[in-house]
């Protein structure tokens, strides 16, 4: 996104976005007013289209969708906007070098014609003087040739410099559009990824693996009591522990919200049910402390719903299951862990 206003109409636009903000009790976090400064600067009209069929529809917006609307709206066109600046540079690096090209094409040509030229001379017995102006002609060609073929070397030296570090830049694109900004995990969009491959090779190979979705118990009351500054900081904290406490080719993304997934990979219901309850209590086990005041803010703990895959499971059926045993979990009285056997599934669909 481009933002162009004159300071009078950024100003205006600015008051507006942190008014309602402010009227809706969300933090003006710089990703929340981002997203209200597109909308009151008319940037994005199927932003504002979305914002208001919600108003419409609830009433009101919460942060969880704001950060949704972010993430759709805004951090996905910036993605869109470096691929697409990327892209340009490819494009005119190589007409750059294709320029260059042509021109030593011409002047290789030409080169070969003088020396047809000094050929043809040659063999028609030229004497002393005619054979120096010969020899003359040569040089001067010969250098120019050396000179455009050097400079073409220089170009093309300096073109995969560029390559390289645009290539570098799309890689660090790619990873950024996969990775969730708050906690550095990976994001939604990786995780479809990844479910996509994990349920081709389970069908390919018939060996299964865990779904589990983890959910920060009483998450909202932490964030009325604390601040949302310091919510961030508890997301940050479940995380890294999450992922101290999975092993290398487990994946554990940001799922939404306070919501955290992980996919265990060859991995059956008693082994992922295991491993969910230590997460469980390796979150209960912290201490947190709010780090600018140093304040203990006592224990956070969280939910998980573990589900297996089964023949025929879907993403969606996946998902479904590890969602229902969350909400056993979570009615159950929170800080446990639930699960939701593949057996389920035969027993649904007898
Ligand atoms: P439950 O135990 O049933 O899960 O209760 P809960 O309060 O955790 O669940 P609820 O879904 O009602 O609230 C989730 C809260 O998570 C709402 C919002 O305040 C908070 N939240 C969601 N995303 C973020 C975020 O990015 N940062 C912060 N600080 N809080 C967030
Ligand atoms: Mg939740
Ligand atoms: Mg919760």
């Amino acid at each position: 996104m481009i933002y162009e206003h004159d300071i009078d109409k950024a100003n205006e636009i600015a008051s507006a976005a942190l008014e309602k903000l402010h009227k809706l009790t969300i933090a003006p976090s710089p990703d929340n007013f981002e997203v209200w400064y597109v909308y009151y600067a008319h940037l994005n009209p199927n932003l504002r289209e979305e914002i208001d069929e919600k108003i419409r529809s609830e009433g009101s917006l919460n942060d969880k969708t704001v950060r949704a609307l972010y993430e759709k709206y805004i951090s996905e066109t910036r993605h869109q906007d470096l691929y697409k600046e990327a892209g340009d540079q490819i494009h005119s690096t190589i007409q750059d070098v294709s320029g260059l090209v042509s021109n030593v094409k011409s002047a290789t040509d030409q080169y070969s014609e003088t020396l047809e030229g000094v050929n043809k001379k040659l063999t028609e017995d030229a004497d002393k003087e005619e054979l120096q102006e010969i020899v003359k002609a040569v040089v001067a060609d010969t250098t120019k040739m050396l000179d455009n073929n050097r400079q073409l070397q220089e170009q093309l030296e300096r073109s995969s410099v560029a390559m390289a570090e645009l290539k570098k830049d799309l890689d660090r694109v790619r990873q950024e559009a996969m990775t969730d900004g708050l906690t550095g995990l990976a994001n939604r969009k990786m995780l479809d990824e990844r479910m996509d491959q994990m349920l081709e090779y389970a069908v390919q190979s018939g060996l299964g693996f865990i779904f589990m979705i983890l959910d920060i118990d009483h998450f909202k009351a932490f964030n009325d009591n604390y601040g949302h500054q310091v919510g961030d900081q508890v997301l940050r904290l479940v995380a890294r522990t999450l992922v101290d406490g999975v092993k290398g080719k487990d994946l554990v993304a940001r799922y939404g919200g306070e919501e955290f997934v992980v996919l265990l990979p060859d991995t059956n219901i008693q082994a992922g049910v295991a491993v969910a309850d230590n997460l469980r209590k390796a979150v209960a086990n912290k201490e947190v402390i709010n780090r600018s005041t140093g304040e203990r803010l006592g224990q956070i703990t969280l939910s998980a719903g573990v589900a297996e895959y089964a023949q025929g499971d879907t993403v969606e059926s996946l998902i479904e299951r590890a969602d229902s045993a969350l909400y056993t979990a979570k009615n159950n009285g929170r800080n446990q862990v639930a699960s939701s056997p593949n057996s389920d599934k035969a027993e649904k669909r007898a």
